[in-house]
């Protein structure tokens, strides 16, 4: 049986060997309660905490007093909207988001909406990128926040948060985004997003699962949250619960580790991501590119097959790890939203595959995968009736076969 190859990065990734060894000793050794001041074990624990907060912080150029731990970015996107919209004693209130965002923005302001709190759910362009003047538009002397990803999941597109947080400064709007794909792997600092809240998760960075955090901006302005968990008021008050002082340790050793080799890193990841795309636009033709090339995290490729079905193409794909356009948002086969929200038909989004490239993708693996895609999809096409009706030129052909720009 072929080896199997891990190329699904966006949905989580392995954890770094240094980060295991990093947080051991706090799993057996010392694991005491980083809140018991009455001897060395608390001392023991709430040191390494300490010491894992000042070097996640810097590796966002922030200062340790604006990190709060949470389970991952799920949390800390529902702390960063849920407690702005809190703590903001407005009558009327009014949030804006993006169709395309990660479900754990998207179900929150659902939530809000259905407590009376106004949303806007901006589209996108074809490129998949947010529009500024249509955010300049939406913005109503009622917006208390605006909340817009930084690199997104599905499509790896990133979008001009730097932009859209000098908008919203300017205006007086908090600016939350999620930055789970983007931490370690694209530039990102206070000065460098112009955000006032920024969401972080462990596991999309060779880091630990159940971990992540939220970073608060203490300084021009201070952002005052209320709390969503109480019991206790660890974390300032913002975000009670017994400190994973195992997990904390190893978010911060991620964290660095991820820094450290950002930059290099990332040529090598786009390397290897253009040599994928290169071999299968030599090699097939019917193929799409969803989401711009030209603004998009170094390791993700999201292609769409024409003529074959995303579910097929998976199964023949047998040892290759990767998401399909259609299965990655919930058990139903419905189409992914995203794909929808840049434009593409439906049956292209079937047909989509997500390739997520990462620390440890070699560039026989990029090769096998390559080989193994363009078999699958010969095969797939050979049993088509409408391939073959297309080739003689005998079906309908709408689409556009080029990449979207
Ligand atoms: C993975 C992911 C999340 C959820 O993060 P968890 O730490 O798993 O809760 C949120 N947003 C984006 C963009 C993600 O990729």
């Amino acid at each position: 049986m072929p080896k199997s190859i891990y190329m699904d990065y966006q949905a989580t990734t392995p954890m770094d060997p240094k980060v295991f060894e990093a947080m051991r000793p706090y799993f057996l050794e010392h694991f005491g309660n980083a809140a018991s001041r009455t001897h060395a074990f608390g001392w023991k624990a709430e040191e390494a905490v300490q010491k894992a907060r000042e070097t996640f912080a810097s590796a966002l150029d922030a200062n340790a007093k604006e990190v709060v731990f949470t389970s991952g970015a799920t949390e800390a996107n529902n702390l960063a909207i849920k407690g702005a919209v809190d703590a903001c004693d407005a009558k009327q209130k009014h949030v804006i988001t993006v169709a395309t965002e990660h479900k754990a923005v998207l179900d929150v302001c659902t939530e809000l909406e259905n407590k009376g709190v106004r949303i806007t759910r901006l589209g996108v362009n074809t490129n998949g990128l947010l529009d500024l003047e249509s955010l300049q538009n939406a913005i109503t002397d009622d917006t208390v926040l605006v909340s817009v990803m930084h690199a997104n999941n599905e499509i790896g597109v990133v979008q001009p948060i730097s932009e859209i947080g000098a908008i919203c400064r300017e205006k007086s709007i908090l600016f939350h985004t999620d930055a789970a794909q983007s931490f370690g792997k694209l530039p990102l600092t206070w000065s460098s997003s112009n955000a006032d809240l920024i969401s972080i998760s462990g596991h999309k960075v060779y880091g630990p699962k159940g971990i992540g955090a939220l970073l608060i901006r203490r300084t021009k302005p201070r952002i005052q949250l209320a709390a969503q968990m109480v019991g206790g008021g660890h974390e300032r008050g913002l975000r009670s619960g017994t400190l994973p002082v195992p997990l904390i340790v190893g978010l911060a050793e991620a964290a660095q580790l991820a820094i450290s080799e950002r930059d290099t890193e990332a040529t090598r990841l786009s390397g290897l991501r253009n040599h994928l795309l290169q071999r299968l636009t030599s090699e097939l033709t019917h193929i799409r590119v969803n989401g711009t090339m030209e603004h998009r995290l170094p390791g993700n490729l999201n292609i769409s097959f024409g003529y074959v079905e995303g579910e097929a193409l998976l199964m023949g794909l047998e040892n290759v790890a990767v998401s399909s356009g259609s299965a990655c948002t919930s058990d139903t086969l419905a189409p992914s939203y995203v794909l929808k929200a840049i434009g593409v038909p439906d049956a292209l989004a079937h047909s989509a595959i997500r390739f997520g490239i990462g620390r440890y993708t070699t560039m026989d693996e990029i090769d096998d995968t390559a080989t193994r895609i363009v078999e699958s999809v010969g095969r797939l096409r050979g049993l088509s009736p409408l391939w073959e009706m297309a080739q003689q030129g005998l079906a309908p052909d709408s689409v556009v076969w080029t990449p979207s720009e």
